[in-house]
């Protein structure tokens, strides 16, 4: 019918306009190298912030002691305790508390929203074993795992540059960070020094070094996403700072704000950046990360719905509500193997209210999830080709080895998004390099690698 027709025309249409071939990929790539450089060139050079970490050591396996870790991130926070056992000893107990944060506080104030945090941590330690506790005269130190723009000053402060995710608490913006917390920890009662500020991909970094020595990069796939890397700190015109002894300096990209005329951008990621709470901002990740596959999608059912009654003459209620259509659950659509798609037309049920679909029409939205997946991972692949060109490691043929540390809910989960992230880097570094380029999960290497860099900025070493 004429209706399917239209639909189908869209679908085509967005299918094109999300295109990756591998040349665009490449340019792609490029444009990420020549941004590094920019941001790494002067402050503000760039739309990539490329930050300074103030971590010119990454974790080495003799630290020794209890420490913790706290880890905001965005849907989630964790307060973790990490027992690390010295040389050889490597990590000796762990254990973690998780909590969500209310979607009230993201909007909220900077106190209220420490205020809880700092609560979540008192409980944490209220109730741990004696056997944890510091020896006497010495404070508990945390690494804080701040997942969110800051422009650090030292390996233990920095100001919030600007929030993402969904987050706008606008007082804590140009605010110390650390600051906030320490405030709202005495606040709590809780004793306890943060010896440490990261960005969880520096954790990922410093937790993924601990255990593999090869690891040079670390990217997070979460609800957004970041990249950081070892650089050399002599190619860091910006830094006016001594050198490091290391002669190395990790780097926070802040990738996720990256941006380029060769990304292939559609009408819906215009219509929802421009509805977004940071508009013009974090394009890639836009593009990229969990907080917005789903609403992509969401916004090309509405499309058919509105011009092509592809769910019926009305269109569905639920379908015109904004990021309703979330994440996971496309992925367990995208991931359903039933003949029929039931798992398909059972989620446009629950999270849609879209009853009684054809098999035909469940298929198309397999369809859409995999434009829509395909499109992200491929340039997130592109993204880590960018880095490994601008480390020089993008045509190694030694028998030595590079790995990527990789980690967030959607990397992790996203079973299709990962195969093929995984599957377009190895095309695009070719078959002789991708042997010595190793893309591996690093699980929860972001709260164990502030604990571990808490561990290595203590005040007791
Ligand atoms: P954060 O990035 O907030 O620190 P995580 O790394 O845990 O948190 O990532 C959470 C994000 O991962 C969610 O917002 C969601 O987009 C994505 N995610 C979680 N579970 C799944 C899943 N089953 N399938 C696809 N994406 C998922
Ligand atoms: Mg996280």
């Amino acid at each position: 019918s004429g209706r399917w027709a239209r639909a189908m025309a869209i679908v085509k249409e967005f299918e094109e306009k999300c295109g990756t071939p591998d040349i665009k990929l490449k340019q792609v790539a490029d444009a990420m190298t020549v941004e590094m450089h920019a941001g790494l060139a002067s402050e503000g050079g760039s739309k990539l912030k490329m930050l300074i970490s103030y971590v010119d050591n990454l974790p080495k396996g003799d630290e020794e002691g209890v420490f913790y870790a706290l880890d905001l991130g965005g849907t989630n926070f964790r307060v973790l305790r990490v027992q690390l056992g010295g040389k050889a000893g490597g990590i000796v107990h762990q254990e973690f508390t998780e909590a969500s944060i209310p979607p009230a506080l993201m909007g909220g104030t900077s106190d209220a929203l420490f205020d809880y945090i700092a609560e979540k941590l008192a409980k944490f330690v209220a109730e741990e074993e004696q056997k944890f506790h510091q020896p006497p005269g010495r404070q508990r130190e945390l690494g804080f795992t701040f997942s969110f723009p800051v422009m650090q000053t030292s390996i233990n402060s920095g100001t919030l540059i600007r929030w993402t995710k969904g987050f706008s608490i606008s007082d804590a913006v140009g605010q110390d960070v650390v600051a906030e917390l320490t405030k709202a920890l005495q606040r709590k009662g809780v004793e306890m020094r943060v010896a440490a500020l990261v960005n969880d991909t520096i954790g990922t970094l410093a937790g993924g070094r601990y255990t593999n020595k090869d690891v040079a990069v670390s990217i997070i796939l979460g609800t957004g996403t970041n990249a950081a890397y070892v650089e050399r700190a002599q190619a860091i015109p910006k830094w006016h700072g001594p050198l490091p002894k290391t002669g190395e300096m990790v780097i926070n990209m802040e990738w996720g704000n990256f941006r380029s005329l060769h990304l292939p951008l559609t009408e819906y990621d215009h219509a929802m950046d421009v509805e977004s709470l940071n508009p013009g901002e974090q394009i890639f990740e836009k593009m990229t990360s969990g907080m917005y596959l789903g609403e992509i999608l969401r916004r090309v059912l509405l499309k058919i719905a509105e011009e092509a009654a592809f769910f019926g003459d009305e269109v569905p209620a639920k379908l015109k509500i904004s990021f309703i259509l979330r994440t996971p659950d496309m992925s367990a659509m995208h991931h359903d193997t039933s003949s029929d798609l039931r798992v398909v037309g059972q989620k446009l049920k629950d999270v849609l209210e879209i009853s009684n679909t054809s098999l035909k029409k469940r298929r198309i939205v397999v369809k859409l999830c995999n434009i829509v997946t395909a499109r992200g991972a491929r340039l997130a692949a592109a993204g880590v080709l960018g880095v490994l060109k601008k480390m020089g490691l993008d045509s190694l043929k030694e028998p030595e080895k590079t790995v990527v540390a990789m980690d967030g809910g959607l990397f992790e989960h996203y079973a299709e998004y990962r195969g093929c992230l995984e599957n377009t880097l190895r095309e695009l570094v070719g078959e002789e390099t991708a042997s010595s380029i190793v893309v591996e999960h690093s699980n929860d290497g972001s709260g164990i690698g502030a604990a571990l860099l808490a561990a290595s900025h203590s005040l007791y070493l």
